[in-house]
């Protein structure tokens, strides 16, 4: 399809300003070249929304199984709150006395979440989950440097964590230490003791983990930690698989993120925008930022978790955990027949992970190749490739908004694309073959992105 650059005509408009009423801008700033934007009519512009719109696929077309990502339906109500004028119409420097409204949204959604996670204290400033880890990370940072204990540059995360992890940790100037997993996939307590020591600044961890399991021996884990003088750190990417029934607090963590676009509904993909609040215990509150971010958050995206939050309530929030739990071992048992999980024969929460090692051995039929054949029966492929520890991996997460027949429906199209893989590995490698990009170069448009209009 044609970018809207291509549309149009020069000095084609879609519609005409009125005469300027006010006075003209005092001249020295402006730009010298006028900006090129695009000349179309009202028409065109329609139609070439909609034809983006026909062109992805999003939660209202069908199921996305995107494991570690939590794509649950977005009530329509939350996008009903989050436009009205009150909320919209706001401007970040407005006297705090007329915004009270907004400021007491913003307070009781920090008290919903400190409830929600067993902590004390609450920012809600950070816009994703990888900058709740960042800003976590400089909080225990500073708790350490207040403490004059300035030996502790180290952060322990598992061999499961998410790219995020070590990732956010080396940004704010920490070395990172590997441990692995055990078969059942949790952390190795031998390895951890190990790695724990008097230069261990903090654990991250998700639980449950990236495989979807969660850890019987948080306590312990957040204990060994605790004894050699770090700080635990929960990643609360899968808190969807827990909400409501258990809290990070209670395991022992002392700081948290929560990605508010993942377990609190409110949409995301292609970038954003998200939220990513971070909690702590009362004796981390002055460390928290301050003022990190312009103002105070991504606001309409708190004005939907909140408006989520109260709806469901606190039972509804642990049916939602429970629902997630359920569909995920339902689908796990409709599937386990062709498909192997891995670890093999443990028990699973929210999400799963299946290898196609042995596929990809005996019929050169890749998870690749499964995610693509996925396109065409209607379903957006899961997680492929990740987490790194298994291969061939095709992670899972239907979410508790997923219908009994969907996940149905996934089963069947799982059984048939087995089948298919097996009898014409041909037809798997050319998949899909009813989407509009089939097999893009996805090496090439991580590294040399084409994401500005090159015009003539
Ligand atoms: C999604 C995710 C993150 C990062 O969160 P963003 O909001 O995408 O920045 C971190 N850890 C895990 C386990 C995740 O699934």
């Amino acid at each position: 399809m044609k970018l809207v650059f291509e549309l149009g005509s020069r000095g084609r408009r879609m519609s005409i300003l009125p005469e300027c009423d006010v006075p003209e801008y005092v001249p020295g700033n402006e730009r010298s070249t006028k900006p090129r934007l695009p000349e179309v009519s009202e028409t065109e512009l329609a139609r070439h929304y909609s034809e983006l719109e026909d062109n992805i696929f999003g939660l209202n077309n069908g199921m996305i199984p995107l494991g570690s990502c939590t794509m649950k339906y977005n009530p329509k109500i939350n996008e009903r709150e989050a436009s009205l004028t009150g909320f919209t119409d706001i401007h970040p420097l407005q006297d705090p006395d007329t915004v009270k409204g907004c400021r007491e949204v913003i307070k009781e959604t920090e008290d919903a979440l400190c409830e929600i996670t067993g902590m004390d204290a609450m920012t809600l400033q950070p816009s994703a989950g990888a900058h709740g880890e960042f800003t976590g990370l400089l909080t225990i940072k500073k708790y350490h440097d207040s403490r004059g204990d300035n030996a502790r540059t180290k952060i322990i995360v598992p061999d499961s964590a998410h790219g995020t992890n070590p990732a956010s940790a080396a940004m704010a100037g920490f070395k990172i230490v590997n441990v692995s997993s055990t078969e059942e996939g949790i952390v190795d307590l031998d390895a951890l003791r190990e790695a724990a020591g008097p230069d261990t600044a903090g654990l991250m961890l998700t639980n449950p983990n990236t495989l979807g399991i969660f850890d019987r021996n948080i306590k312990e884990i957040t204990d060994i930690i605790h004894e050699a003088g770090g700080l635990c750190y929960y990643d609360g990417a899968n808190l969807n698989a827990i909400v409501g029934n258990a809290r990070p607090g209670d395991m022992g963590f002392d700081v948290v993120h929560l990605n508010l676009h993942k377990t609190f509904s409110t949409p995301h993909a292609c970038g954003g925008p998200g939220a990513g609040p971070v909690g702590c215990r009362a004796f981390l509150r002055d460390f928290l930022p301050k003022h990190m971010r312009s103002f105070s958050c991504n606001f309409l995206v708190v004005v939907r978790a909140l408006t989520y939050i109260k709806m469901l309530g606190g039972d509804g929030l642990a049916d939602v955990s429970r629902n997630a739990v359920l569909n995920a071992n339902y689908l796990m048992s409709l599937i386990s027949d062709k498909y192997e999980t891995s670890p093999e024969g443990v028990r699973f929460m929210h999400e799963f992970v299946i290898t196609m090692e042995k596929m990809e051995k005996e019929h050169n039929v890749s998870a690749l190749d499964i995610a693509k054949m996925l396109d065409d029966y209607g379903i957006h492929p899961p997680t492929m490739y990740f987490p790194l520890i298994v291969h061939e991996a095709l992670m899972v997460e239907p979410t508790e908004t997923e219908p009994k027949e969907m996940l149905e429906y996934l089963s069947d199209s799982l059984h048939k694309i087995y089948e298919q893989s097996i009898t014409d590995p041909e037809y798997a490698h050319s998949a899909p073959h009813t989407a509009y990009i089939t097999r893009p170069d996805e090496v090439k448009a991580a590294r040399k992105p084409v994401v500005k209009y090159a015009f003539e």
